[in-house]
């Protein structure tokens, strides 16, 4: 046994799997989680209840200066990190708040991922090395109000005017869009959907900030409003045409949820586990209740299993032999299982279990969106329906 092996007792690693990892693996987990100790545990809570993340350009900056954004990308500033060492950033972001593994997710994920796969060599060089240090926050637009899990259908058109473009339609639920500098924009056109670099200064171009949400509240939420939004010729994303485009960059980032859902999961399992070694009732700890222990040791397994997945999938991304349906089977698992966990765990705090000293609450509620975007649980359901049986059920 390795002398790197954790104790048994260690309930953060009851399988060992620490042992998977390698020293710049560890170096890269380190480095993200003392920098949401430091920048963003102490503040989440008031965050949360403000329903805002101040200091999201700062925020932004300092996540660059460390290689979080478009980490497993290479060249033009980003960091070029496996994607085993990238899901871990995802955890230790996420075991601080959604909101914060979100932004860098659609920064890196999304919008980065868009353009170094898809972009012309011109709009490489003109937006990743600022992206990548956090000088300019991107968005991506895909949803929209009368379409989020049948994309196929969106109705934002773009048509030719001459040599240019001009952009009319709306996108809805679009995280970091008020604070964006360039959107990602997928739109219909006459030759099938085509992906659009807009710069968020262009006429025509608003974003207001959606507010209200009752999860994911430190994270910019916003409607995109193109109105006739007139572009050049070059801002097209010259790689890719129809739904394979958004979707392949939708996949790069659901593995990060595969990853981050369990940060937000260990979270709130060690608060639980804490909490139950302190409170007392009946004249003991309630840990020392076999109902309690339980759970703990359920929350415990789905953890573990979850993480054992995530680092099974990153290992695979690494070797180029993920699959779509890989990718849907660890983010359907592992968010579904992170809420469980999240909820199980409020049930061990009590009525402490719905405050805000206490992250569980705020990760379940988080983990409502996380649930819901870049694929529903029904949507993940159908595509691994579909790899089981090589019927297609989406429509029906
Ligand atoms: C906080 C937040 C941030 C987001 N950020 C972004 C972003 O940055 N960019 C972006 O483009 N989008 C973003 N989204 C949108 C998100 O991707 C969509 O909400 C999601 O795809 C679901 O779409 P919908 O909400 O329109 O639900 P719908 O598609 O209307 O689905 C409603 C329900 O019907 C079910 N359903 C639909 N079709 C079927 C079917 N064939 N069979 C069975 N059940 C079905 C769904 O699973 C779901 O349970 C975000 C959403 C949230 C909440």
């Amino acid at each position: 046994m390795s002398p790197k092996s954790a104790s048994a007792s260690d309930p953060q690693d009851l399988l060992g799997i620490d042992d998977l990892l390698g020293d710049e693996d560890r170096a890269v987990r380190e480095t993200m989680r003392s920098w949401a100790a430091d920048r963003v545990l102490p503040h989440i809570a008031d965050w949360y209840e403000r329903g805002e993340l101040p200091g999201i350009r700062e925020l932004t900056r300092e996540l660059g200066s460390l290689g979080a954004l478009g980490m497993s990308l290479t060249g033009y500033g980003c960091a070029g990190a496996s994607a085993v060492q990238y899901g871990l950033a995802c955890m230790e972001l996420e075991a601080a708040d959604s909101g914060i593994r979100s932004l860098v997710s659609v920064q890196g994920s999304l919008a980065m991922y868009a353009i170094h796969r898809f972009g012309s060599e011109e709009q490489k060089q003109r937006w990743l090395p600022g992206m990548a240090a956090g000088e300019t926050i991107g968005c991506f637009g895909l949803t929209e109000p009368d379409h989020g899990s049948d994309p196929g259908g969106m109705r934002t058109y773009a048509k030719r005017d001459g040599s240019d473009w001009v952009l009319t339609g709306r996108k809805m639920w679009i995280t970091n869009g008020s604070v964006a500098g360039v959107a990602v924009v997928w739109a219909r056109t006459d030759d099938g959907v085509r992906g659009f670099v807009v710069p968020t200064e262009s006429p025509g171009f608003l974003a207001p900030e959606i507010h209200h949400k009752w999860s994911l509240r430190a994270s910019v939420t916003s409607e995109l409003v193109l109105d006739e939004v007139r572009l050049p010729a070059d801002a097209v994303l010259p790689g890719v045409t129809g739904l394979k485009g958004p979707l392949s960059c939708l996949s790069h980032a659901r593995y990060g949820i595969v990853w981050g859902s369990m940060g937000a999961a260990r979270s709130s399992f060690l608060a639980a586990l804490e909490y139950a070694k302190e409170r007392e009732q009946f004249g003991k700890p309630i840990a020392g209740f076999q109902l309690t222990q339980a759970k703990l040791a359920d929350m415990a397994v789905e953890l573990h299993k979850g993480i054992l997945l995530a680092h099974h999938l990153g290992t695979r991304m690494d070797a180029g032999l993920l699959r779509p349906e890989q990718v849907s089977f660890g983010k359907l698992n592992n968010t579904r299982e992170a809420i469980e966990i999240c909820r199980t765990a409020r049930t061990i705090l009590g009525a402490n279990g719905i405050s805000l000293e206490y992250p569980v609450m705020r990760h379940a509620t988080n983990l409502e969106s996380v649930l819901t975007y870049e694929g529903t649980v029904e949507m993940h359901q159908l595509v691994l329906g579909k790899a089981l049986t090589g019927l297609d059920a989406f429509r029906g």
